[in-house]
C-alpha cells in the first residue's frame, strides 16, 4: 500500500538555550496544522504525523519502526533525517549516545534492538557498513586503518571509495566494509567507532560533520521458508542527512573559506534535492523512471529508491523564530513530498474507480496566528 511507501513524520524539537526563546512554529494537532509567522508573514502546512517537543524518542520510533519489521521479511527501507543544522537530525538518529540502556536513544540503536529482538531464527546473517557522502566523494568511515606511521597529511585521510555500476544497474561503492554483527552491543560499538572516525576527520579538515551524509547500512540475509529455499537479502539504511540550510550571502562575504563553502553546499543541494525528485517519482505508480543518477546520494540509494523499498522520511525543524526561512524551506522539501504521495493515492483510487473527497492538502489563507 502507497501510504506504508513513503511516511513523512514531522519532529519539532524543543527549544535549546543557544537560539532565540522567541518561537515562530504553533502546532495544531487536533488539524494536523502547523502555523510558522514572522512579523507579517505567515504560513501553514498540514502534516498526517506532526510530533511535538514533548513527544519522545520512543514515539519517534514508533512511527518508523514498520519499516524495520518490513526489513526483517526482506524488503530493502530506508530512514532519512532531513533538516537543517541544529534541527534534530543527529538526534533523532542516535539520541544523546549510543547507550543501550539510555531511555534517549534515538531511532539507530532502537532498529539494532528491535532487529536482534525478533533474531530468533539462527539461519539469519547479519553484516554492517557505514560511509559517508562529503562533496560528491563517499568515504568508508569503517577505515580502521593504523595511521600511526603515516605522514600528518595522509593520517586522517579516509579511504575514498569509487562507485561502480554493476550489470543490473545498481551502484556499489567499491571496497567498502561490512562487519558481520552477532550482538547488538558489536553493532553499536562499531557504529560509535565509525562515528569517531567521521568527527575527528571533520574537525581536521575544518569542517563540521553536518556538511557530509552519513549512512549506516544493515544487510540481511536468511533462508526463505517454504518448500523450494532460497536465500532472502535485504538492505535496511539509515541516513543521517547533510544540512539543508541554504546559502547565506551574509555569511559568504564573511568567510575565509568561501571557495570551499560554496563547493560543500552545492553538492548538499544537488544531491537534496535530486533526493527529493525521486522520492516525488517513486511515490507516482506510473512514472517509470527515478531520476536517480543525479547525484552519488541517490545513486547509491537506488535500491532504496525502488518501487517495493519502505521509505520513512524524518523532517527536523526548531521552533525558534532565528530560523523561520530554513524552517519553511524544510518544510516546503517535506510538502512537494507529502503531494507527490497524495497525488499518486488520488490516482490510485481513480484507477479504482472510487471518487476523492475533499483534498487534504488544499492552500488556503492562513488564520491570523496568536503569537502570544
Ligand atoms: P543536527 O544533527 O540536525 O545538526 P542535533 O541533533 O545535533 O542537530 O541537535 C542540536 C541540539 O539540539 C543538540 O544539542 C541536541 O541534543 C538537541 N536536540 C535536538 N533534538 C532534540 C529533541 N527532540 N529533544 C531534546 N533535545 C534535542
Ligand atoms: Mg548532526
Amino acid at each position: 500500500m502507497l501510504g506504508n511507501k513513503i511516511n513523512i513524520v514531522v519532529r519539532i524539537r524543543p527549544l535549546i538555550p543557544t537560539e532565540n526563546s522567541k518561537g515562530c512554529v504553533k502546532l495544531m494537532n487536533k488539524l494536523n496544522q502547523l502555523l510558522l509567522q514572522k512579523e507579517f508573514y505567515q504560513v501553514q502546512f498540514k502534516f498526517d504525523n506532526i510530533l511535538s517537543k514533548n513527544q519522545g524518542q520512543k514515539s519517534l520510533f514508533n512511527s518508523v519502526s514498520y519499516i524495520v519489521t518490513y526489513f526483517m521479511v526482506g524488503l530493502n527501507g530506508t530512514i532519512f533525517a532531513y533538516g537543517q543544522t541544529g534541527a534534530g537530525k543527529t538526534y533523532s538518529v542516535i539520541g544523546e549516545d549510543c547507550n543501550l540502556k539510555d531511555s534517549n536513544k534515538g531511532v539507530l540503536p532502537r532498529a539494532i534492538h528491535q532487529i536482534f529482538q525478533s533474531k530468533k531464527e539462527k539461519s539469519f546473517r547479519l553484516h554492517v557498513s557505514f560511509y559517508e557522502i562529503y562533496c560528491e566523494k563517499i568515504y568508508d568511515l569503517f577505515d580502521f586503518e593504523d595511521r600511526k606511521e603515516k605522514s600528518t597529511k595522509d593520517k586522517y585521510k579516509l579511504k575514498e571509495l569509487i562507485l561502480k555500476e554493476g550489470s543490473n544497474g545498481s551502484f556499489s561503492a567499491e571496497g567498502l566494509k561490512s562487519y558481520e554483527i552477532n550482538t547488538e552491543e558489536e553493532a553499536l560499538l562499531l557504529y560509535e567507532k565509525g562515528l569517531a572516525n567521521r568527527a575527528t576527520k571533520a574537525s581536521l579538515m575544518n569542517k563540521k560533520s553536518s556538511r557530509s551524509h552519513a549512512i549506516f547500512e544493515i544487510y540481511l540475509e536468511k533462508e526463505s521458508k517454504g518448500d523450494k529455499k532460497h536465500i532472502v537479502r535485504s538492505k535496511l539504511r539509515i541516513v543521517d542527512l547533510a544540512g539543508s540550510e541554504k546559502c547565506s550571502l551574509r555569511n559568504i562575504y564573511s568567510l575565509k573559506n568561501r571557495d570551499k563553502y560554496i563547493k560543500e553546499l552545492t553538492a548538499i543541494n544537488g544531491s537534496l534535492s535530486s533526493l527529493g525528485q525521486c522520492i516525488s517519482a517513486l511515490a507516482d505508480p506510473k512514472r517509470k523512471h527515478v531520476p536517480f543518477r543525479n547525484s552519488k546520494l541517490t545513486k547509491i540509494l537506488k535500491d532504496s529508491l525502488e518501487i517495493s523499498a519502505k521509505i520513512a522520511l524524518i523532517i527536523c525543524i526548531s521552533p525558534s523564530l532565528d530560523s523561520y526561512d530554513e524552517t519553511v524551506s524544510t518544510l516546503q522539501f517535506a510538502d512537494r513530498a507529502k503531494k507527490a504521495i497524495l497525488l499518486a493515492q488520488d490516482d490510485n483510487r481513480k484507477a479504482k474507480g472510487k471518487t476523492r473527497g475533499f483534498s487534504t492538502y488544499r492552500e488556503t489563507t492562513a488564520p491570523i496566528y496568536d503569537n502570544k
